[in-house]
């Protein structure tokens, strides 16, 4: 089992452009016109449904600090 440097944010404080992997899972930076990461397929339950994410990171360093509006 690959442990990752990173763990996701909860669940229920990403946008649903962090859960498609439009967004930054980490930063909230539009991916659109970035280098980014695939983290790969991740599964996750919310209210009895199970959802499937596709997070992306930014490839560069994210910015950190939370979400920046
Ligand atoms: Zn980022």
């Amino acid at each position: 089992m690959t442990v990752t440097a990173r763990p996701l944010p909860p669940l229920a404080t990403l946008t649903d452009a962090q859960r498609r992997g439009a967004d930054c899972v980490f930063c909230s930076t539009p991916l659109r016109n970035r280098a980014s990461v695939d983290l790969g397929m991740r599964r996750r339950t919310e209210h009895g449904q199970v959802l499937t994410l596709h997070p992306r990171r930014c490839a560069a360093a994210c910015r950190t600090g939370g979400a920046g509006e």
